[in-house]
Order: structure tokens, then C-alpha cells, then sequence
């Protein structure tokens, strides 16, 4: 089996010994997430114990773990699912055993680290909490489709990022729920003796050690720190308790651990990456870690850091110059007073290069600019952007537009019918295979779109009941959920971070426009999803105002609000809306990544032409809201207006202009170029081979 880590131990994996012999193919697709981009493994986990594979999230350690032992024995009898789970293991062996792509120059020997300070992999493992991190657990996800030599480099998260629950009147709560390593696909990184693996730190003055969690993504692993360890103290404990909450100073600590704690990892595991990848500017203290450590085989420090720069990638994801987070310089230094000492400068020439031309600060994002040796945006828009923002620099700042991963967002029907009807190398990100989107009967592509919505109208309903019970509502009010929504109705999805600049708001600007648009035989009808920041009272309220839309005269019932938005709703939404809205007020998008993964299902995208938007629209595969340069008023209020206009003149009429068979042929026209655009061109097969050519390959 090909491992990056010869040398790596890991503490015995408790789900194994507790399952007999015949159910050890189950423990081991339920140990490797590879399970979650092939749908047969959640197929075979489903027919364990479909009770309990909902009740444990579709988490299959847990399934596992709390299945009874009745129930494990019939089980253990049952050939014909124990034949699918053999078959499945064998087709993850056979991945595994593939020779790597060494293209990139990076080898098993020297692979590429990537570093980010959050992965969405799957709804189950919660060390994420948006785009960035569902971003980078698809970049491990394609590492491991395209034979990459990669590892990635996270925090383990004992809390996670927050759960929204939202009260009868539609404020919004946050609640965290604690993780249980024994219920998640990991395992301590232990030592010849069985003793878990340490590294340490130096941070506010004294030693603080982590721990090391090994997940395992298809081929690639991910090593996740963890500071929860009994000889740090309480304070140091709760390092890497919570996900991009807390005080500063944890974040600052945080982000050490991930960069200073990362590459020593690494280090104590045998592996020495070829390049370094920084995802976000939170592990921009990489590069002067390569070189303390070469500061400390002799080197002076400017060759060591000159030297560690050639290793270092950066990708910038900001495009807002608040978002790039800035620190007091005696903040920092009563934070990692110890690092300059270490690399042999003084506290100047070490805060200077953090400096920004502005005045005395220390910016992660400048720290990471200066000291890496390519830095990319992540769309062509982001790209303009970017080089303005940080011209003063005098960085080059290139981009590789983000991609999404085919296979965890492509919904199962609609994966067998591109098998059915496209060739096989679809699956390989072959971008001319997509051209034959364009011979997909028009009757077959949109009876799998009705399969979605209907899909999605019953997750909407199944979800609004629980939610209404949560929150204590009336009983007719709660069984009034399971009759909402209508699935042959024209269904349009907005799901999102809730902060000012989303502009959620754009959509109810003029509330008789947006009541009409829900009234009526030709009706559509929306369902809405977003967290607001805990301490963002402003967009708590505009959660408020959007989730008492749905009691709405006229609108009962084809307005839907869920809570909680996680990578289990954005599967639903993205495969199931017929018209995918996104409103953000330029050119405050990086690049959005969830309306390419509408786009994949055949979702329309209506969107503001910011991000990835302009790349992709051509006039055939959705709508553009085009942008311009007016005061926010003036463009919030234009905005809205094309907004409503596009609805009432193009998106409704076009899907109820139907054929004799009922098919909306111009709307299928519409879903074709959507999805052979996004297909050839928004995948991470995409994205990850310009990554290799023009990014990894590049310092060779
Ligand atoms: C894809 C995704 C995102 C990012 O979507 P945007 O288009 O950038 O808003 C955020 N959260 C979840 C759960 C996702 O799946």
C-alpha cells in the first residue's frame, strides 16, 4: 500500500478490534474518507443500520461503534452486503496501489504540504467552517484522485466551528458540540513504544506541546495538532479548541501551531516536503520555520530564509483589505518573543517583514507575501484585485481559479447518467469529455433534475419538521412542514456566510416584488441557508428578517430558512435548485465555489458577475448581474432591480415554456452549457493541474 510515511506508527485503531472478522472491509472503508466521494460506500453504511446512519450523521465510526451486536451479527450473515464491501475495498486498494504522478517534482519522498487552518471533508469530521476550508478538503480529495504526492496540515478542533439554532422569533443562537476522536476517522500519531508523538513550541515564554491525529483522505493523509494534551496548561490546552472564534491571542497561537507545529510534525514523522503550501495567510509563519531550522544547521539567516522562500507557495483568498488580519507588534512579540532569538535576527528585522507600508503592524498576509516564492489569487477577478491591493508590496500575484471536486458534489443519479452518456474520462477531469453533455436526450437529462428537486423538497421538508420541533413550535405548525414546498415547482437557492457585503437582503429590497414572484401558478419557491457571525448582530437580524419571510402572506409554504448550514444542506441545495443565486456586492467575491457545484448538477447560476462568475457566464449557461462603479446605495438598489427584472422576464417564463413531452427545452439548452462549462473548466482536476504546472512545478 502506498504510504508518504514509512516510518509513521499509529495507535491501534479501536473501531477494527471491536468489529469481528467478516465486518473488517467496514472498518476499513469507514477509516479512510475516501468512503465519502464513492457513493457505494454510504450505500453500504446506509443498509448496516438505516435508523442509525441518520441518527449518527452519517458518520460510519460512529455507525459502527453504537450498531448492537444483534444487529452486527445478522450482519456478519449478510454475504451479499459483505461481497459489496469486499468489492469496494478492493477498488480503494487498487487506488491506493497506483504509482505517484511525480509531474510536479514532488515525489513520495519529498511530497507537497498543504497547510490550512480548516478542511470540510465531510459533514461528520466538523474542523471546518466555509469555503476555505471545503476548498481545501476538495483539494486533498482531487491529491488523492490525481496520484499527487500530498499531505495536508490542519488543527484538530475539539469544538469546531459553532451550530446555529435559531428561536421562535428567528434569532439566532450558537451552540458547539464537543468531538469524540473514539467517533471520528482518526488516530493518534504514536512513537516506537506506543506513546503518542510530540512536538513543541515556545509560545508566551514556555513550552507548549501537541499531538498529532492522522485522517486519511483516499492516498493523501492529513495530519491534524491538537494542544488538548494533559501536560500543557488549561490555557495552552484550549489552543486548538475552537475553530476562528475566541480571542486574538489564541488565533495568534493557533496559527504558530498550525505553521511552527505543522512543519515540525512533519518533521518528527519522517517527511520533508518539496514545497509548502500555504492555504491563507494563517500559516504564514512556514517559511520562517524551514528557516530556523536551517539557522540551526549553520546557515546564516538571510541565505536560510532566501532559501526557505523557494519552498513556499502562497494562496491568498481575500480580497477585502480588513480581512487580512493585522496584530500589534508587542502583541506578537509577547506571543513568540523566542523566534527572532532563534533565527539569529533582532525583534526589527524579524517585525519588519511582517510590516505593512501603512505603519508599525504585523500582517499574516504580508508575512506570507514576502516570504514565499509564487503567490496566486483565486480567480481572474481576484487576480486584478489582489495586484492592486498589494501593489505597494511589489509582489507578483498570479491566479488559479478554484474548482470544485466532481465526485463529492456531483449528485449519484446524476453521476450514472454522465457514466451512461459521456466518456469514462469525465472522471479524470478530461475537459473534452464534457462536450458530450450536448447529446444527453433533453427528456432523460431533465427527469434526473426532477429526481434532485424532488429530493431536495423532501430533505426540506424532513429538516423543516426537526427544526420546528427543536425550536418548540405548535404541533400543526410542525406537521404543516412535511406538506411545504412543491416539487415540481421552479426552486431557486441562496446559501451562504450571512454578512453585510452576501447581500441576502437584496432579495426581499422590495417586498411586493419578492411576494409576487412567490404567488401564484407560476410561483417559485426558495429555500435560504446562513450563518451569521456570532458577535455580527446586524446580520442576526437579517437572518431574522429573511426567516419571517416565510410566514409571509401568500408565501406560506414555498419559503424555506434551514438551519445550520454544513456540508450535508450545501449537498442537498447544490444538487436539487433549479437556480442558484449568488449577490455579493463587488468585487468583494474571492472566487464563491458553491455555484460551480450547482452548475455540476445542471443548477442555473443567477449571479452578480464577481468571482469565478465572469470566467464562466457566456450568455448561454444562466444570468449575469453585470457590476459597475456606483456609491453601495445606488448599486444595492440597481442590483435588485435587474435582479427582480431577470426573474420575471427570463427565469420564470423560460422554465414554464415547456414541449409537447412537458421538457423545457430552452431551459435544458441553458442546463447543458452550464454543465459542460462548469465540467471542463470549475472541477479541482482542473484547478489541481494548474497548480502543478504553473505553481508546484514552477521553482524547479
Ligand atoms: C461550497 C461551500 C461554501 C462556499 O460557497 P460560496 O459560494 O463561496 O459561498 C461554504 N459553505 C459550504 C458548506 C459549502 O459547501
Amino acid at each position: 500500500m502506498a504510504s508518504l510515511s514509512p516510518c509513521s506508527m499509529h495507535a491501534e485503531e479501536p473501531l477494527r478490534s471491536r468489529l469481528s472478522g467478516p465486518l473488517q472491509p467496514l472498518a476499513t472503508l469507514a477509516t479512510n474518507l475516501w468512503w465519502s466521494w464513492h457513493p457505494e460506500a454510504a450505500a453500504i453504511f446506509q443498509a448496516v443500520d438505516p435508523e442509525r446512519w441518520e441518527s449518527a450523521g452519517h458518520n460510519p465510526v460512529k455507525l459502527l461503534r453504537d450498531a448492537g451486536p444483534l444487529r452486527l451479527t445478522q450482519v456478519a450473515r449478510d454475504a451479499a452486503l459483505l461481497g459489496r464491501a469486499e468489492a469496494l475495498v478492493h477498488t480503494l486498494e487498487a487506488d491506493l496501489a497506483r504509482p505517484f504522478d511525480t509531474g510536479s517534482g514532488a515525489s513520495a519522498e519529498r511530497p507537497i504540504a498543504f497547510l490550512c487552518a480548516e478542511y470540510g471533508l465531510h459533514a461528520s469530521l466538523p474542523i471546518y467552517s466555509g469555503g476555505l476550508g471545503v476548498l481545501a478538503g476538495d483539494v486533498l480529495k482531487q491529491a488523492s484522485d490525481s496520484a499527487l504526492p500530498m499531505v495536508g496540515v490542519g488543527l484538530f478542533y475539539r469544538r469546531g466551528f459553532f451550530h446555529q439554532r435559531l428561536d421562535r422569533s428567528g434569532w439566532q443562537h450558537e451552540w458547539w458540540a464537543t468531538a469524540d476522536p473514539e467517533e471520528l476517522p482518526v488516530r493518534l500519531e504514536v512513537d516506537a513504544h506506543g506513546e503518542p508523538r510530540l512536538i513543541e513550541l515556545t509560545l508566551r515564554g514556555h513550552p507548549v506541546v501537541a499531538q498529532i491525529w492522522h485522517v486519511q483522505v483516499g492516498r493523501v493523509p492529513l495530519f491534524l495538532l491538537d494542544t488538548d494534551v494533559p501536560r500543557n496548561q488549561p490555557v495552552d490546552r484550549w489552543i486548538t479548541s475552537t475553530l476562528y472564534v475566541g480571542d486574538r491571542t489564541f488565533r495568534v497561537m493557533q496559527y504558530a501551531v498550525l505553521a511552527m507545529g505543522g512543519l515540525r510534525a512533519l518533521q518528527a514523522l519522517g517527511i520533508s516536503p518539496s514545497v509548502v503550501h500555504l492555504n491563507e495567510g494563517h500559516a504564514a509563519l512556514a517559511a520562517l520555520e524551514l528557516a530556523r531550522e536551517a539557522v540551526r544547521s549553520g546557515l546564516p539567516f538571510d541565505r536560510a530564509l532566501a532559501e526557505a522562500r523557494q519552498r513556499v507557495v502562497f494562496t491568498t483568498h481575500t480580497p477585502i483589505p480588513a480581512g487580512n488580519e493585522h496584530y500589534g507588534q508587542d502583541e506578537i512579540m509577547a506571543l513568540l518573543g523566542d523566534l527572532p532569538g532563534e533565527l539569529g535576527i533582532d525583534r526589527g528585522k524579524f517585525l519588519a517583514l511582517a510590516q505593512p507600508p501603512d505603519g508599525p503592524s504585523f500582517g499574516v498576509t504580508e508575512l506570507a507575501l514576502r516570504t514565499s516564492r509564487s503567490a496566486n489569487a483565486v480567480s481572474a477577478k481576484h487576480g486584478e484585485v489582489s495586484r492592486a491591493m498589494w501593489r505597494s508590496l511589489d509582489v507578483q500575484i498570479t491566479h488559479v481559479t478554484n474548482g470544485v471536486h466532481a465526485p463529492t458534489w456531483i449528485a449519484p443519479e446524476l453521476q450514472a447518467l454522465l457514466d451512461r452518456r459521456l466518456p469514462p474520462t469525465w472522471r479524470s477531469g478530461d475537459p473534452r469529455a464534457w462536450a458530450a453533455v450536448e447529446s444527453i436526450p433533453d427528456g432523460e437529462l431533465w427527469a434526473v433534475r426532477g429526481a434532485l428537486r424532488r429530493g431536495l423538497v423532501e430533505f426540506v421538508r424532513r429538516k423543516t419538521v426537526r427544526d420546528r420541533l427543536a425550536r418548540g413550535e405548535t404541533i400543526p405548525y410542525v406537521e404543516a412542514a412535511a406538506r411545504t414546498f412543491d416539487p415540481d415547482v421552479l426552486t431557486l437557492g441562496f446559501a451562504r456566510r450571512v454578512a453585510a457585503y452576501k447581500r441576502l437582503d437584496l432579495l426581499i429590497r422590495d417586498p411586493g416584488r419578492a411576494l409576487a414572484l412567490l404567488q401564484g401558478p407560476r410561483r417559485l419557491q426558495l429555500v435560504i441557508a446562513g450563518k451569521a457571525h456570532p458577535s455580527d448582530d446586524g446580520a442576526k437580524r437579517l437572518v431574522q428578517r429573511i426567516f419571517e419571510l416565510k410566514d409571509a402572506a401568500g408565501a406560506t409554504g414555498y419559503v424555506a430558512f434551514l438551519e445550520d448550514y454544513d456540508l450535508e444542506t450545501a449537498g442537498q441545495l447544490v444538487a436539487g435548485c433549479d437556480v442558484w443565486l449568488n449577490l455579493p456586492r463587488a468585487p468583494l467575491e474571492a472566487s464563491g465555489t458553491s455555484g460551480m457545484k450547482a452548475a455540476l448538477n445542471g443548477g442555473l447560476n443567477l449571479s452578480v458577475l464577481d468571482g469565478w462568475w465572469p470566467e464562466a457566464f457566456d450568455g448561454t449557461n444562466g444570468w449575469g448581474i453585470p457590476v459597475g462603479g456606483q456609491d453601495e446605495q445606488a448599486q444595492d438598489a440597481r442590483d435588485a432591480t435587474t435582479l427582480y427584472e431577470i426573474l420575471e422576464r427570463e427565469v420564470v417564463p423560460s422554465f414554464h415554456d415547456r414541449d409537447a413531452a412537458g421538457v423545457p427545452v430552452g431551459w435544458v439548452r441553458r442546463i447543458k452549457a452550464s454543465l459542460r462549462i462548469a465540467g471542463a473548466g470549475f472541477t479541482t482536476a482542473r484547478m489541481m493541474s494548474e497548480y502543478v504546472q504553473r505553481v508546484y512545478r514552477a521553482g524547479k
